[in-house]
């Protein structure tokens, strides 16, 4: 592959978009982002890397965190998951409660708020809310190869402040006997994983095991098995970007995972991951330009798994 070629095609294509599209403004440390920042990287299987622009900058992972939780989930817990949150899209925003009730406290999936809050409650009941979070950190820095990976503690105790709507996704449910911990437990450690602060750079390079089929290809450790790589696979296509994964897989043909921070996470399956960064989001929460630079990338090296 030319890969300076298709990173100079990325380029062209963004400028004329740079700064598109709404910062994330729930908390202060989201809305005060430079909306111009822009970064890019593709990590591929034999260890190389390719960037562009603020590749090296770290941005709060936000959602994207839930791909991690997941595969930690399928990985500790295994299929006994499924029993308390389904794997079809909502077609709903990513807070959204209106489901939960009709759906008696089970929510659709592990991507939306509820149904990551269901896998964190699940990942906790194990080991407790500090011992989880410290592993789910130690795993992203063995898989990134960066001891700095961490968690932004401010945009944790903001994300808890301004946690209303996750407080009562989570009470909701409770009330459903459908979360084990209690509620402030739980969502200490759902807070905390949205809040790791990565670089576009780590965040392709962690989460490569996706790509091949739950081993990490640099190390030849396996993170997850074959079976339950292709599953988060198959849920990050279908339910990764909210009332926009249509959308998203139309364009883009990739298992993907927005983040509010503005970063996307794709995986392409025996290729590599990539991460992209730019804070100005559209209606359901996903990065306009990184979209943009994604939508570019597929068609310059043809990765869509649909070819
Ligand atoms: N921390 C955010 C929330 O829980 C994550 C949402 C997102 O990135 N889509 O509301």
């Amino acid at each position: 592959m030319a890969w300076d070629r298709v990173l100079a095609e990325i380029a062209a294509a963004v400028s004329p978009h740079r700064g598109e599209g709404t910062v994330a403004d729930y908390i202060p440390a989201l809305a005060a982002v430079d909306p111009m920042k822009f970064g890019l990287a593709i990590a591929l299987g034999n260890g190389d890397m390719h960037c562009l622009g603020d590749a090296d900058e770290c941005f709060s992972i936000q959602s994207i965190s839930k791909v991690f939780t997941l595969s930690m989930a399928l990985r500790n817990v295994g299929e006994r998951l499924w029993e308390r949150v389904g794997r079809e899209p909502s077609g709903s925003a990513f807070n959204s409660i209106v489901q939960l009730e009709s759906e008696r406290g089970k929510p659709r999936n592990p991507l939306i708020n509820a149904g990551a809050i269901v896998v964190t409650d699940h990942l906790v009941d194990q080991v407790g809310p500090d011992a989880m979070i410290a592993e789910l950190i130690e795993r992203l820095r063995r898989l990134s190869g960066d001891s700095s990976v961490h968690i932004d503690q401010a945009v944790a105790e903001s994300e808890a402040r301004a946690g209303s709507r996750n407080r009562a996704l989570a009470h909701f449910m409770q009330s459903f006997g459908n979360l084990h911990n209690p509620v402030e437990e739980t969502l200490a450690a759902y807070f905390s994983h949205c809040a790791i602060a990565m670089t576009c750079r780590q965040l392709a390079r962690a989460a490569l095991f996706l790509a091949f089929d739950g081993c990490d290809p640099t190390s030849g450790e396996r993170m997850v098995t074959g079976e339950s790589c292709r599953r988060v696979n198959a849920v990050m296509m279908s339910c990764g970007h909210y009332d926009n994964s249509g959308d998203f897989a139309y364009r883009i043909g990739l298992p993907g995972k927005s983040g509010v921070g503005g970063g996307i996470l794709v995986v392409a399956p025996r290729r590599g991951s990539i991460a992209v960064w730019s804070p100005g989001l559209n209606q359901a929460g996903t990065s306009t330009v990184g979209s943009i630079a994604l939508e570019t990338l597929v068609r310059a090296t043809g990765w869509s798994v649909f070819i």
